[in-house]
């Protein structure tokens, strides 16, 4: 992957202490070569590389200390430049109610999207409404139904209606009379571009003046999301896009290309099919994990949003600390869990990426969590407290705490294995922060 790529030519760098113009050369040949795999865009490629080459240049490192930290640097300022530099937000209108409009091609996730979003601004304290623009297939309107339904947020219809600019218009009036202060329009897609949806996504701008026409596309087509982007744009005019699919093994390439190419800022990602799975977009944020270097704050902004401030502070601690105890992997699996996927989250963290089969080793559905619960509250305070496994190294003491929770010892083993492994990650995460000290925001 693009992330391996990355590390790889880092670590290069980093075994060679002081570094020569060659070395970097070298390491550049390697970084192009990773984002030409990736399906990132030649030029942009070319115009990546020469950047950072002259800032390496400019910043005078060869032959100092710490110039593969520097070149780390520079490589990840310059991709989260390339992702759009700083965070881009949807506009709200000043007059409510917001119009949204989101447009793209069939199957790039705008349905999902409409759905996401409208979740995302419910539990910001507006009241979006959403409106089914796709007549062409019946099944799509039943879709955002089902979606709304779920969520609890309506929906405008009409029923047996086959003019989606007429139902646009429609629905405006509809969700100021019943006082919903952001409308989210579902558009059809085609599988290609051609000029009966342009024309219809003219007609819609032009009717109902939309506050954000927000482009999805999907991240595992590569440069055809690219193509599509300049397309959309090009004839319609968009303030931005929402990539979808990130969580798929999409090489990425799109995402890094598509603002240089197209000039639009990427406002939203979606990382899972599941309807909290959109994120805002930062690119300082994306940079960071695309080079692995870990992204605390979204893990910590996913956990605020599921969470009270005192487990907050907790866990800020222990990911600072890096000391981590029984309690803090009760707490933590807790934690995950409310927050959704435990491998999605945990691939946040810094410096995680190679441990991925060990993730999977903690991975755990409710049943084995409730095992788990059971056996760290059988534990003494000293023993859930200490975050040294060894504590339990006695077969009396694995015996006394499988009997108080009604388990057996070789749950009690798989525990303290569990545990271990989470205490080796934690750690992990630690020295990565530590790594990358003075130059990546800290929590
Ligand atoms: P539309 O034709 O543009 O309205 O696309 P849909 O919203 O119907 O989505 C098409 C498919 O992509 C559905 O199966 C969605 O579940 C899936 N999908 C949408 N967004 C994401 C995402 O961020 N991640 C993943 N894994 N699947 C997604
Ligand atoms: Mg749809």
């Amino acid at each position: 992957s693009l992330s391996e790529r990355f590390q790889a030519a880092f670590k290069k760098l980093r075994g060679k202490g002081k570094l020569s113009e060659e070395d970097i050369t070298e390491a550049l040949k390697e970084m192009r070569r990773a984002l030409l795999e990736a399906d990132v865009n030649f030029t942009v490629t070319k115009d990546f590389i020469k950047k950072v080459r002259e800032k390496a240049v400019g910043e005078e490192i060869f032959g100092s200390l710490n110039a593969s930290q520097t070149v780390i640097k520079i490589v990840r300022d310059e991709l989260a430049e390339l992702l759009g530099g700083t965070q881009s937000r949807i506009a709200i209108a000043p007059k409510p109610p917001t119009i949204i409009m989101l447009v793209g091609l069939q199957g790039a996730g705008k349905t999902t999207t409409a759905a996401k979003l409208a979740k995302k601004l419910k539990a910001q304290g507006k009241s979006p409404i959403m409106v089914a623009g796709d007549v062409y297939r019946p099944a799509a309107i039943t879709q955002l139904q089902v979606l709304g339904k779920e969520l609890d947020i309506p929906v405008y219809t009409e029923e047996g209606s086959t003019d989606p600019v007429q139902i646009a218009e429609n629905a405006i009036p509809y969700a100021v009379g019943h006082l919903r202060d952001v409308v989210i329009i579902d558009t059809a897609g085609r599988l290609h571009i051609n000029e009966t949806l342009m024309d219809e996504l003219i007609h819609i701008k032009e009717e109902v003046h939309p506050h954000e026409i927000l482009l999805v596309v999907d991240a595992m087509t590569g440069q055809d999301a690219v193509t599509a982007a300049s397309a959309f744009d090009g004839a319609l005019g968009i303030d931005g896009m929402i990539m979808t699919k990130l969580d798929g093994d999409a090489r990425g390439g799109a995402a890094l290309s598509i603002k240089a190419v197209t000039g639009k800022p990427i406002k939203f990602i979606g990382v899972s099919e599941k309807l909290d799975g959109l994120e805002e977009f930062h690119p300082n944020r994306y940079a960071s994990r695309i080079l692995d270097l870990g992204d605390v704050e979204t893990i910590i902004e996913k956990a605020q949003a599921a969470f009270d401030e005192e487990s907050m502070a907790n866990m800020k601690q222990t990911m600072k600390s890096g000391t981590f105890t029984f309690d803090d992997f009760l707490t933590q699996l807790h934690m995950i869990k409310k927050m959704g996927n435990v491998g999605s989250i945990m691939s946040l963290i810094p410096g995680i990426g190679k441990y991925k089969k060990e993730l999977d080793k903690v991975d755990m559905d409710g049943k084995e969590l409730k095992h788990i619960e059971a056996i760290i509250t059988s534990m003494t305070a000293q023993e859930r407290s200490s975050g040294n496994p060894k504590m339990l190294i006695k077969d009396s003491r694995k015996r006394r705490i499988a009997k108080g929770s009604g388990t057996r010892v070789q749950d009690v083993n798989r525990l303290i294995k569990q545990f271990t492994e989470m205490q080796k990650m934690m750690k992990q995460a630690k020295k990565a922060q530590q790594k990358r000290r003075g130059f990546i925001p800290r929590l």
